[in-house]
């Protein structure tokens, strides 16, 4: 069939359809989410389809339009057709402030999804189709607005964007990069839920429907392409019975579930007593998941940070969380009081189970201590957004740069005391200028208790 541009088809076939003109349309995804009420972005029911690519087909000769989509989700065209046009819209999308990162989603599973290497499969991404009966010309001031189905991916790469796009602006990774997403997980991972690893998410069935989840996993994938680091998955001090016999655990900081023992979904939790790198990095995944939802900073937000945590709890296992449970397993980021803890109080591994705080884990690691993934959210947030006075009196709050740019300096996200690394790293004279702020990091890892009191 012989294509023809638009204004061309005009000049040669006059009078058979409409002028050429432009116009817009703008398309939105609809989400649905168990924690879509919290914090104070994700909350609609749409999200906006920020850089993601489209295929436009306009009826007779004209043939498609091929677009990415701009950061508000619309592109224009032109066209001598207001009726009749097909859009397909694909779950792929190229998003950065500073970079190209390309997030795909796959309705299907990579090749290899059990162990720790992962290959996954690249084929085609299947979009979804938008037949438009109607659209009108010169709408550049109101355009037309159109959804793609709601379904399994619609909530996985909604979210995925959503999270990625409310991140990146406070920082801006940079490069090209890429995001895999999959619908389908193996048998292992699909009791575990969700897992991140390289440039590779897979959700399962309840973590795509769980935005803090979808954000959380975007966390370790954006720590780990910004700093090349990889994450300290070893969380065997929660299971004392392999990793330290003597270790006496607090009901408070033990997160086993005694139905599910064998599976990682319970090898840590939010209240944990875990090694320090551990409870980092899943800390920070957790920090960047409420930063993904949140506004951080007064007077836009509340700068509290509401967070929902996910992992189910059984109370008659777990009679110590039975508080976190009936607080509806919310979350705030600044520490709640003793008279309204709000998921737990702060410094939580030291004021709840200080046994395990202080722990000697090992005769040659005395003195390393056990922090939890609680008070290293806490600790992150209050390092770019806390108000209170004891900590503002050390300057303006950084931006999540710093904290990137920490991480990199720290040279290693696996030691047991993993403040001792960072702090090892701010005061090397060479980091001077990348971080200006070590008396707000000092004082604020004391607030929470990431810092060891030896
Ligand atoms: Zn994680």
């Amino acid at each position: 069939m012989l294509t023809l541009p638009c204004a061309m088809a005009v000049a040669i076939v006059p009078g058979e359809a409409d002028a050429c003109h432009e116009s817009k349309i703008c398309v939105e995804i609809p989400v649905s989410a168990a924690d879509q009420p919290v914090g104070d972005f994700g909350v609609s029911e749409t999200v906006v389809a920020r850089g993601t690519r489209v295929r436009l087909v306009t009826p007779g000769a004209e043939g498609v339009t091929d677009v990415w989509l701009d950061d508000e989700g619309c592109f224009t065209y032109e066209s001598r057709y207001r009726y009749g046009l097909k859009l397909q819209v694909f779950p792929e999308a190229f998003l950065g402030v500073n970079a190209d990162v390309r997030i795909r989603g796959f309705d299907d599973r990579p090749a290899a999804v059990v162990g720790i290497e992962v290959s996954p499969t690249v084929g085609g991404t299947i979009p979804w189709r938008i037949d438009i009966d109607y659209a009108p010309a010169g709408n550049a001031d109101s355009p037309l607005v159109v959804h793609v189905n709601a379904d399994d991916m619609a909530d996985m790469f909604g979210w995925l964007i959503e999270s990625f796009y409310n991140v990146d602006g406070y920082a801006g990774i940079t490069g090209s990069r890429d995001i895999l997403v999959h619908t389908e997980i193996g048998d292992a991972q699909a009791a575990l839920g969700a897992y991140n690893s390289g440039d590779l998410i897979m959700l399962g069935p309840i973590a795509r429907n769980r935005k803090f989840i979808v954000a959380h996993e975007f966390g370790h994938w954006y720590q780990s392409n910004w700093t090349g680091l990889g994450l300290g998955v070893d969380y065997l001090y929660e299971d004392n019975g392999e990793a330290d016999p003597t270790a006496a655990k607090d009901a408070d900081c033990d997160f086993q579930n005694a139905t599910n023992t064998e599976e990682i979904n319970d090898l840590h939790g939010l209240r944990s007593a875990e090694y320090s790198a551990e409870a980092m990095s899943e800390g920070y995944a957790q920090f960047m998941a409420t930063l993904a939802f949140n506004i951080a900073v007064e007077p836009e937000g509340s700068g509290e940070g509401e967070y929902q945590y996910y992992k189910e709890i059984i109370v008659a296992n777990q009679p110590s969380y039975a508080d976190l449970v009936d607080g509806n397993y919310m979350v705030s980021l600044l520490g709640g009081t003793l008279e309204s803890t709000v998921g737990g109080r702060s410094a939580w591994v030291q004021n709840m189970c200080p046994a395990d705080w202080n722990h000697p884990l090992l005769p040659e690691s005395l003195g390393e201590h056990v922090s939890s993934e609680i008070d290293w959210m806490r600790f992150f947030w209050g390092f770019i957004a806390d108000p209170d006075p004891s900590i503002s009196m050390f300057g303006t709050p950084p931006d999540l740069r710093v904290v990137l740019d920490l991480f990199s300096a720290a040279g290693t996200l696996e030691a047991q005391d993993q403040y001792g690394t960072f702090e090892v790293a701010i005061n090397n004279p060479s980091n001077a200028s990348i971080f200006p702020f070590a008396q707000r990091f000092e004082s604020i890892a004391i607030k929470n208790g990431v810092k060891s009191n030896e």
